[in-house]
Protein backbone atom coordinates (compact mmCIF):
# COMPACT_ATOMS: atom_id res chain seq x y z
CA UNK A 1 0.00 0.00 0.00
CA UNK A 2 1.04 3.67 -0.58
CA UNK A 3 -0.35 7.28 -0.24
CA UNK A 4 0.03 10.02 -2.54
CA UNK A 5 -1.56 13.21 -2.14
CA UNK A 6 -3.55 14.97 -4.86
CA UNK A 7 -4.66 18.27 -5.46
CA UNK A 8 -7.35 20.18 -7.55
CA UNK A 9 -5.97 22.99 -8.28
CA UNK A 10 -8.07 26.63 -8.48
CA UNK A 11 -8.49 26.46 -12.20
CA UNK A 12 -10.73 22.96 -12.32
CA UNK A 13 -12.21 23.75 -8.43
CA UNK A 14 -13.60 27.14 -9.95
CA UNK A 15 -15.22 25.55 -12.82
CA UNK A 16 -16.80 23.05 -10.85
CA UNK A 17 -14.76 19.90 -12.08
CA UNK A 18 -13.53 18.70 -8.23
CA UNK A 19 -16.51 16.02 -7.63
CA UNK A 20 -15.92 14.34 -11.48
CA UNK A 21 -12.49 14.26 -10.43
CA UNK A 22 -13.43 12.59 -7.25
CA UNK A 23 -15.08 10.48 -8.76
CA UNK A 24 -12.81 9.16 -11.45
CA UNK A 25 -10.52 8.79 -8.56
CA UNK A 26 -12.92 6.38 -6.85
CA UNK A 27 -13.32 4.78 -9.82
CA UNK A 28 -10.13 3.70 -10.60
CA UNK A 29 -9.63 2.20 -7.20
CA UNK A 30 -7.71 4.68 -5.33
CA UNK A 31 -9.28 5.18 -1.80
CA UNK A 32 -9.80 8.58 -0.95
CA UNK A 33 -8.75 8.60 2.92
CA UNK A 34 -8.56 11.96 3.39
CA UNK A 35 -9.95 15.07 1.86
CA UNK A 36 -10.61 19.04 2.74
CA UNK A 37 -10.86 22.22 0.73
CA UNK A 38 -8.84 25.37 1.19
CA UNK A 39 -7.51 28.43 -0.34
CA UNK A 40 -3.82 28.93 -0.14
CA UNK A 41 -2.50 31.95 0.46
CA UNK A 42 0.67 33.15 -1.79
CA UNK A 43 3.39 32.48 1.15
CA UNK A 44 1.80 28.66 1.53
CA UNK A 45 1.34 28.28 -1.82
CA UNK A 46 5.14 29.12 -2.24
CA UNK A 47 6.38 26.43 0.79
CA UNK A 48 4.16 23.41 -1.05
CA UNK A 49 6.35 23.70 -4.06
CA UNK A 50 9.52 24.89 -2.70
CA UNK A 51 11.58 22.48 -4.55
CA UNK A 52 10.49 24.56 -8.10
CA UNK A 53 11.87 27.65 -6.12
CA UNK A 54 14.52 28.73 -8.67
CA UNK A 55 12.27 27.61 -11.82
CA UNK A 56 11.22 30.63 -13.94
CA UNK A 57 7.59 29.82 -13.53
CA UNK A 58 7.69 29.64 -10.03
CA UNK A 59 5.71 33.07 -9.44
CA UNK A 60 3.53 32.37 -11.93
CA UNK A 61 2.65 29.00 -10.21
CA UNK A 62 2.43 30.34 -6.90
CA UNK A 63 0.05 33.13 -7.75
CA UNK A 64 -2.04 30.61 -9.39
CA UNK A 65 -2.25 27.88 -7.04
CA UNK A 66 -3.28 30.71 -4.23
CA UNK A 67 -6.10 32.63 -6.94
CA UNK A 68 -8.95 30.17 -5.19
CA UNK A 69 -10.40 27.41 -3.60
CA UNK A 70 -8.49 24.36 -3.84
CA UNK A 71 -9.17 20.11 -3.16
CA UNK A 72 -6.63 18.09 -1.50
CA UNK A 73 -7.07 14.85 -1.14
CA UNK A 74 -5.22 11.81 0.11
CA UNK A 75 -5.20 8.87 -1.84
CA UNK A 76 -4.44 5.29 -0.93
CA UNK A 77 -3.12 1.68 -2.77
CA UNK A 78 -1.14 -0.07 -4.59
CA UNK A 79 1.58 1.89 -6.42
CA UNK A 80 -1.05 5.38 -5.71
CA UNK A 81 2.09 7.38 -6.86
CA UNK A 82 2.11 6.27 -10.38
CA UNK A 83 -1.33 5.36 -10.86
CA UNK A 84 -2.48 8.79 -10.00
CA UNK A 85 -0.06 10.33 -11.97
CA UNK A 86 -1.27 8.63 -15.24
CA UNK A 87 -4.78 9.29 -14.25
CA UNK A 88 -3.77 13.35 -14.83
CA UNK A 89 -1.94 12.76 -17.49
CA UNK A 90 1.36 14.43 -18.57
CA UNK A 91 2.09 17.84 -16.85
CA UNK A 92 0.96 19.89 -20.18
CA UNK A 93 -2.64 20.12 -20.39
CA UNK A 94 -2.98 20.68 -24.82
CA UNK A 95 -0.07 17.30 -25.02
CA UNK A 96 -2.40 15.26 -22.44
CA UNK A 97 -4.95 12.61 -23.93
CA UNK A 98 -8.16 13.42 -23.82
CA UNK A 99 -9.12 10.35 -21.41
CA UNK A 100 -6.38 12.26 -18.41
CA UNK A 101 -7.80 14.34 -16.10
CA UNK A 102 -5.36 17.18 -17.04
CA UNK A 103 -6.75 16.22 -20.91
CA UNK A 104 -9.87 16.51 -20.00
CA UNK A 105 -10.01 19.50 -17.37
CA UNK A 106 -6.67 21.29 -17.82
CA UNK A 107 -6.00 24.62 -20.35
CA UNK A 108 -1.96 24.75 -20.71
CA UNK A 109 1.15 23.52 -18.90
CA UNK A 110 0.52 26.05 -15.93
CA UNK A 111 -3.64 25.30 -15.23
CA UNK A 112 -3.36 21.78 -15.93
CA UNK A 113 -6.19 21.00 -13.36
CA UNK A 114 -4.38 18.74 -10.62
CA UNK A 115 -0.95 17.64 -9.31
CA UNK A 116 0.16 14.75 -7.92
CA UNK A 117 3.37 13.71 -5.62
CA UNK A 118 6.20 12.47 -7.64
CA UNK A 119 8.04 9.83 -5.70
CA UNK A 120 7.69 8.41 -1.75
CA UNK A 121 9.65 11.01 -0.40
CA UNK A 122 7.72 14.23 -1.91
CA UNK A 123 4.49 12.14 -0.93
CA UNK A 124 5.24 12.34 2.67
CA UNK A 125 6.11 15.84 2.87
CA UNK A 126 3.80 16.80 0.60
CA UNK A 127 0.49 14.94 2.72
CA UNK A 128 1.87 16.49 5.76
CA UNK A 129 1.66 19.68 4.40
CA UNK A 130 -2.16 19.60 4.19
CA UNK A 131 -2.75 16.74 6.83
CA UNK A 132 -2.18 15.92 10.47
CA UNK A 133 -2.07 12.69 11.66
CA UNK A 134 -5.26 12.53 13.74
CA UNK A 135 -6.90 13.68 9.77
CA UNK A 136 -5.43 10.14 8.43
CA UNK A 137 -5.75 7.84 11.79
N1 LIG B 1 4.46 24.42 -14.49
C1 LIG B 1 4.44 25.59 -15.25
N2 LIG B 1 5.31 25.68 -16.32
C2 LIG B 1 6.19 24.69 -16.65
C3 LIG B 1 6.19 23.53 -15.86
C4 LIG B 1 5.34 23.42 -14.81
O1 LIG B 1 3.67 26.49 -14.96
O2 LIG B 1 6.92 24.84 -17.63
C5 LIG B 1 3.55 24.30 -13.33
C6 LIG B 1 2.40 23.30 -13.56
O3 LIG B 1 1.24 23.79 -12.91
C7 LIG B 1 2.95 22.05 -12.90
C8 LIG B 1 3.70 22.64 -11.70
O4 LIG B 1 4.28 23.83 -12.21
O5 LIG B 1 1.92 21.16 -12.53
C9 LIG B 1 4.78 21.75 -11.12
O6 LIG B 1 5.66 21.36 -12.17
P1 LIG B 1 6.17 19.87 -12.29
O7 LIG B 1 7.28 19.87 -13.28
O8 LIG B 1 6.45 19.32 -10.93
O9 LIG B 1 4.93 19.12 -12.97
P2 LIG B 1 3.89 18.04 -12.37
O10 LIG B 1 4.64 17.18 -11.39
O11 LIG B 1 2.77 18.84 -11.71
O12 LIG B 1 3.39 17.27 -13.57
MG1 LIG C 1 5.80 17.76 -9.78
Amino acid sequence: MQRTLALVKPDAYAAGHHGAIAAKIQESGLVIVALKSLHLTRTQAEGFYHVHKARPFFGDLCKFMSEGKILAMVLEGNEAIARWRALMGPTDATKAPKDTIRGMFGTNVERNATHGSDAPETATFEIGFFFSGLDLA
